[in-house]
């Protein structure tokens, strides 16, 4: 089959060019398009779109009521990491009371006394 021999070579070209072309097209495309920042997953509960994963994940607690983030220095827990560091800006914004001996840190200079009391056994 002496044809399909230059039909293949033909074809071998044909290959090459179409994917330096491809190529070209697709450097155009990711310059143009924003594709890559498409909204394409969506909350279950309420349709709102996401970028990524991660981003429908964290929305979503505040459908679940789940809230896997706590202040260390309070009861208070958060259903995203933002909200816990915003909320620790109330702690970090006052001038705190900081335990000399394990940094631990409270909004009352009466709770550090009681802390160094039992933990360090000093005042
Ligand atoms: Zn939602
Ligand atoms: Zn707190
Ligand atoms: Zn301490």
């Amino acid at each position: 089959m002496g044809p399909s021999n230059s039909h293949g070579r033909v074809l071998f070209d044909q290959v090459l060019n179409s994917n330096n072309r491809s190529r070209a097209q697709a450097q155009g495309e990711g310059a143009t398009s924003s594709s890559s920042k498409e909204k394409r997953f969506l909350c279950m509960f309420c349709n709102k779109g996401f970028s990524c994963i991660q981003k429908v994940e964290i929305h979503q607690r505040v459908h679940t009521g789940e809230k896997p983030f706590s202040c260390t220095q309070c009861h208070m827990r958060f259903t995203q990491a933002g909200d816990l560091k915003r909320h620790q800006r109330v702690h970090t914004g006052k001038s705190l009371f900081a335990c000399t001996h394990c940094r631990k840190r409270f909004s009352e200079r009466s709770y550090l006394r009681i802390h160094q009391q039992r933990k360090h056994s000093t005042l």
